[in-house]
């Protein structure tokens, strides 16, 4: 059922989560192929508002021809007594919930990275400009977020616009990230939690700390905080840290028990500051990947813009799928760029030590975060293009990895060949008669793993 009526498709959660695919829709806007694409929310003084005004910037939804790929900036200016800019980011993230809402449209990801996909069912009932929208966006933020007394919303798709606010974007989203670093997590007695992206992956929770940024990179622990006071119903929620379980991979009571609560028992523990056994979930749109590379024992990372295919042969879109969708995958960890600036960044898998593999752009965004004596230790798409290049390079280099296979490689005595598990997982869901059974921390060994096709099924295709 709408929520308005005078819109010409449904809004309502129940379209959260709606996926639309490429043949069904109309226009993409934002998207891999669009270099330049934006959502930004400002705070601004009251007399400088125009309340319920939208603007559209370029040519609107109608004038797009259909199937095609456009660039998008949305601006998103709002005043308030109480408002300050430090409630920004979190106004901004609102997006990704409320234009989900919208029959017939997806919001994916965010910030500078935004793909949005309008249906051809909901243009044809008459979602066919930006108005429409701004009107259904202008309602909900009012509705919700009673700080806010005015709210105007830009739409911007002229090419030529975009550029300079698009750069002015991401000088706020550094500038809001600065502001955020610093703080460590022993120094709060709150974390706080954000369930935006179940409509996405329904057991994902993110754990947002002073030092792990959520997995968009989009919610620091400040907007988590802010967020919280001001909509305490909201999908962001404070997280008492609760005891101390386990400091260097960073396991917290208070933090299992929110999971638990808030993933309907699908996740019992979590720790922050790993990849492997209980890593932290992982949902659709965190900026990149990290992926266990077992022939070298090291992480590699890819950024969800990267083109092409990374040192294991598998582009971004593959690594993300073997991870998203609220799962707890060891070795695979979806997170933001952010995170690799704090310094309990993997720390108890040896933190940048253990990296071996990133993207240039990526080592460039963060290069002031990664100690001297190994940033030129990690190789990117320039020095290894496949595992043995890899290898090759990091033996070069003498990257410290290289001192652990030294180890590894002494021959292993029988005892130590028993005890390697083919398959580790911390939960491993099988069907069996009916049943669905869960194993918890599981480990299986085999003394021979075979895997067959199953020819039977191949031929009903
Ligand atoms: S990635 Fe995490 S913090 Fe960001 S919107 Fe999704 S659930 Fe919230």
């Amino acid at each position: 059922m709408s929520m308005f009526k005078d819109i010409p498709v449904e809004v309502g959660v129940i379209f959260e989560g709606e996926r639309i695919r490429r043949n069904d829709m109309q226009v993409e806007l934002g998207g891999p192929k669009v270099d330049q694409k934006f959502e930004i929310a400002k705070v601004k003084p009251m007399d400088q508002i125009e309340d319920g005004k939208v603007v559209i910037v370029g040519p609107d939804l109608k004038d797009l021809k259909e199937g095609g790929e456009y660039p998008l900036g949305i601006l998103i200016e709002a005043a308030g007594a109480q408002l300050d800019p430090g409630l920004e980011g979190v106004i901004e993230r609102r997006l990704h919930g409320y234009l989900n809402y919208i029959e017939g449209f997806m919001h994916l990801n965010q910030r500078y990275d935004i793909q949005i996909r309008l249906g051809k069912k909901s243009f044809q009932k008459g979602l066919n400009t930006f108005e429409i929208i701004g009107k259904v966006l202008y309602r909900l933020f009012k509705n919700e977020l009673p700080i806010i007394e005015k709210l105007q919303i830009t739409f911007i798709t002229d090419i030529s616009k975009i550029g300079s606010l698009y750069t002015d974007a991401l000088a706020s989203y550094e500038a809001r990230d600065a502001k955020a670093r610093g703080l460590k997590d022993n120094e709060v007695p709150e974390f706080y939690g954000c369930v935006l992206c179940q409509s996405f992956a329904p057991s994902h929770v993110c754990v947002i700390t002073p030092q792990r940024y959520s997995n968009c990179g989009a919610i620091s622990w400040h907007d988590g905080k802010a967020s919280a006071s001001i909509d305490p119903k909201g999908p962001i929620f404070a997280i008492p840290r609760g005891d101390v379980i386990n400091e260097e991979k960073g396991e917290f009571s208070g933090v299992n028990e929110a999971a638990k609560k808030r993933s309907m028992g699908e996740v019992t523990k979590v720790w922050l500051y790993t990849a492997f056994d209980h890593p932290h979930t992982s949902c659709g749109c965190f900026e990149a990947v990290t992926f266990y590379i077992p022939e070298v024992d090291g992480f590699g990372i890819v950024h969800r813009t990267f083109k092409g295919v990374t040192v294991n042969g598998l582009p971004f879109s593959t690594l993300a799928d073997s991870t998203a969708g609220g799962r707890q995958i060891d070795g695979f960890h979806g997170m933001s760029l952010e995170y690799m600036r704090s310094s309990k960044f993997f720390a108890a898998d040896g933190g940048w030590n253990r990296v071996v593999w990133v993207p240039k752009e990526v080592k460039e965004k963060v290069k002031d975060f990664i100690p001297k004596d190994i940033i030129g230790k990690i190789a990117t798409e320039d020095d290894a293009k496949g595992i043995d290049d890899l290898k090759t390079f990091l033996k070069e280099k003498n990257h410290p990895i290289v001192a652990k296979w030294t180890t590894e490689e002494a021959p292993a005595t029988e005892a130590e060949t028993e005890a390697t598990p083919v398959m580790t997982a911390s939960t491993l869901p099988i069907s069996a008669g009916g049943f669905k059974i869960i194993l918890t921390d599981a480990k299986i060994y085999a003394s021979k793993v075979v895997i067959k096709k199953d020819e039977s099924k191949t031929e009903k295709r």
